[in-house]
């Protein structure tokens, strides 16, 4: 694999950007190296800029569930960028993706458009946090909520990868106001609110952790959520930023059918182009200005590039045969990777959610932030830099999840497998 011009540009990039990098877990600092400059994308492939070809598995971190440059999102992209780019005025695209995300989750009466996931969530909790008049936010630990100060608490791939539990810059007075739960762990739950309901705003998770990996809810664990929040009037906030309509059109909610009060979208959703959404009960949603006294705004919020890139990917993703295509995809995938590991004697424990997975080396069952450091960090770098020499792109870091995209073909999953087995034959 020839570097020398992603090596150039990156020595250059490290002179202006910190890091070299404009989101830290580009840059491969977890499984060393140095980070590949891409120059463009189609389908399943990304090309970097040595013109080597790789099959994406991390497609954009996730919300390029069509694949790369989809002929019908970049045609209306087009067409909209000559109306103009943006207008700081209402327009009708932001009625029609609502109305699409709306219809996709029966839990979203109203909602909000912002510009990333980020957003999203630190809009949404300030949103629990006015309608409740209480402060406090539980939230479980190695879930990514974004980088808002008082989330970034035990907070997933970065922090997991980094050993970096916080980050500096957070007053301890922000970070006191989040309580931290392990996931999965119902009495803890239980007992929390139980002791401290008047205080707490809202209890925000990922349904799926996708920010350790990929780790699955207990079915009790959701349940207990629902009532336990219910009985004492705290806001339950799904932060379905990646799993929204990832895991399935409807998200987690749908998957795993319990209704939160407040949905955080992003990723998927905005197709490719910046865009975070919250919504969910009236009731609530109504107290967001100009209706209601809790602030949020923003100049590029409901961009027409943006709602266009969304429209498009949505109308794409709601034909009714497409989530099945993708299914079937993910499971000539797993099967796929799980008999690799088997032949080649490696041990790896992998889970998904529709199309969002991970795979673990360990043999410890993942159920949480503890179990899922259980895996081998070693062998995980040997196999991302086996694989990426063998033109398979995954996410440089343990806990991040894999995607994949409609425009996977039989054949890249066959020599995604094939890579695989080769790359666990080295371990
Ligand atoms: C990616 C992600 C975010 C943050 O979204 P940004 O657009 O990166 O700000 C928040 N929550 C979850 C679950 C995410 O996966």
């Amino acid at each position: 694999m020839k570097t020398k011009k992603s090596q150039k540009l990156y020595k250059k990039a490290m002179t202006l950007l910190p890091g070299g990098v404009n989101s830290p877990v580009r840059a491969f600092k977890a499984v060393g190296g140095n980070p590949l400059f891409i120059s463009k994308a189609k389908g399943s492939k990304i090309y970097d800029v040595d013109g080597n070809e790789y099959i994406d598995y991390v497609l954009s971190w996730g919300p390029l569930i069509l694949g790369h440059a989809h002929s019908s999102v970049v045609k209306a992209l087009k067409k909209a960028a000559e109306r103009g780019t943006s207008y700081g005025a209402p327009t009708k695209l932001e009625i029609e993706l609502a109305e699409l995300v709306k219809n996709a989750f029966p839990s979203i009466e109203k909602l909000r458009m912002v510009n990333s996931g980020t957003e999203a969530t630190m809009s949404a909790i300030r949103l629990a946090r006015g309608f409740t008049g209480r402060s406090k936010v539980v939230k479980f630990e190695g879930c990514y909520h974004g980088h808002v100060d008082g989330l970034l608490v035990s907070a997933g791939s970065g922090g997991a990868t980094f050993g970096i539990p916080d980050s500096l810059g957070v007053p301890s007075s922000y970070a006191s106001e989040t309580i931290v739960l392990p996931f999965n762990d119902v009495e803890a739950l239980r007992n929390t609110l139980k002791d401290n309901w008047k205080d707490i705003a809202c209890v925000i998770l990922e349904p799926v952790v996708g920010n350790m990996g990929c780790i699955l809810p207990h079915k009790e664990f959701l349940a207990a959520l629902r009532e336990e929040t219910e009985k004492y009037g705290v806001v339950l906030i799904f932060d379905e930023v990646m799993t929204g309509f990832r895991v399935s059109f409807g998200g987690a909610q749908e998957y795993y059918g319990i209704k939160p009060d407040l949905t955080c979208l992003g990723k998927v959703i905005g197709g490719g182009l910046p865009v975070g959404a919250y919504g969910g009960k009236k009731e609530i949603m109504q107290m967001v200005a100009p209706e209601g006294g809790v602030y949020q705004a923003g100049t590029l919020s409901g961009n027409p590039l943006a709602m266009t890139a969304g429209i498009e990917t949505l109308k794409v993703l709601k034909k009714s045969s497409t989530y099945k295509k993708l299914e079937d995809k993910m499971i000539q995938l797993e099967e796929g990777l799980k008999d690799a590991a088997k032949r080649a004697g490696v041990k790896v424990r992998f889970y998904r959610a529709g199309t969002m997975f991970c795979s673990y080396f360990t043999e410890t069952e993942v159920v949480d932030a503890k179990t899922a450091k259980t895996s081998d960090l070693d062998k995980f770098k040997r196999f991302f830099w086996g694989m990426l020499n063998r033109g398979i792109y995954i996410a440089p870091s343990q806990f991040e999840a894999g995607f994949i995209s409609l425009s996977h073909s039989e054949k890249d999953i066959e020599k995604t497998v094939k890579s695989a087995y080769k790359t666990f034959k080295e371990l």
